[in-house]
């Protein structure tokens, strides 16, 4: 196997809080217990969601609490011509086509299928052609049939599957707005970084089927995945900066690394009152590695 790589991937939409301090934690824990690299990739593809100074921000509180990459980050923003290659790859291969939906087009073919009781994924109105529309977004054509089943066995939620036909459709890949989607970057910045093990949140779970057939359309390794369970506040929604997560304290480190080992069901031996930093980082390196660490597969 391959030398152990990890990432943290926040987006810099405001400063580092409780929610993605857990993911990162969770990255970090799992890549000291693998004695491996951590990296950090800034993902500020969504240029209106981006703040400026957030990402600085964000490295910043990381290293307050311990967890400093051990490679340069990268800027999902810098990467343009990567992402480019890997959609002119995957047309040179017949499976990228041109959509001229509109979201609402597709919200009302939806709504009818819907009350068909049939699928709510993309129709694939456009798989045969774009008839007379003007091409919006590029999506990329999913097999039919058994071919369309991903199945892949996360470290700690088990075996999932999803069909990708019935479940998602045709996927976007470049965005009516000319952005690069989500899934395409991720799968191109992970094979390029030569990402190993991904342990990120279980919001998305949901997408790693859809990541997984990009890789495998693109002839990149699918590493291991390890989803934890998302930070919910009082109502059940995700913690986030629009649910008004607040930013953490920098300078006091350890109550915020302490709930976030408990929300990742962690038991710290030799956790006390004024414990340091590195100490409580090391024993919950061990509790991780007691629980995931190598040999525990
Ligand atoms: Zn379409």
């Amino acid at each position: 196997m391959s030398a152990y790589r990890g990432r943290f991937a926040p987006s810099p939409t405001g400063p580092l809080h409780f929610g993605s301090l857990v993911g990162a934690l969770a990255s970090w824990l799992d890549a000291r217990a693998h004695r491996g690299a951590w990296l950090v990739r800034i993902e500020d593809l969504d240029g209106p969601r981006t703040v400026p100074g957030a990402a600085d921000d964000i490295l910043r509180t990381l290293a307050h609490f311990g967890m400093a990459p051990d490679e340069p980050p990268v800027w999902q923003s810098r990467r343009d011509a990567h992402y480019a290659a890997a959609l002119a790859q995957l047309t040179a291969g017949g499976l990228v086509y041109p959509c001229g939906c509109t979201r609402k087009e597709i919200a009302d073919s939806l709504r009818a299928a819907h009350e068909r009781h049939t699928t709510l994924a993309y129709p694939g109105t456009c798989r045969d052609g774009l008839h007379g529309k003007r091409a919006r977004t590029w999506r990329l054509r999913v097999p039919d049939g058994n071919a369309a089943i991903v199945t892949f066995d996360d470290r700690w939620q088990r075996t999932q599957t999803q069909n990708l036909a019935t479940d998602v459709g045709d996927f976007v890949l470049k965005r009516a707005d000319g952005q690069w989607a989500y899934q395409l970057a991720v799968v191109v910045d992970d094979a390029d970084a030569g990402i190993t093990h991904v342990v990120r949140g279980a919001d998305l779970l949901d997408s790693t089927a859809r990541q997984i057939y990009l890789q495998r359309c693109l002839g990149a390794p699918t590493p291991a995945y390890l989803h934890v369970p998302v930070v919910v506040d009082t109502h059940g929604e995700k913690l986030s900066k629009q649910t008004g997560a607040t930013a953490l304290e920098r300078d006091d480190p350890l109550p915020a690394l302490r709930a976030a080992a408990a929300h990742l069901g962690l038991a710290v031996e030799g956790d006390a009152p004024g414990i340091a930093r590195d100490a409580f980082l090391l024993a919950a390196t061990a509790a991780w590695a007691r629980r995931f660490g190598p040999g525990t597969g």
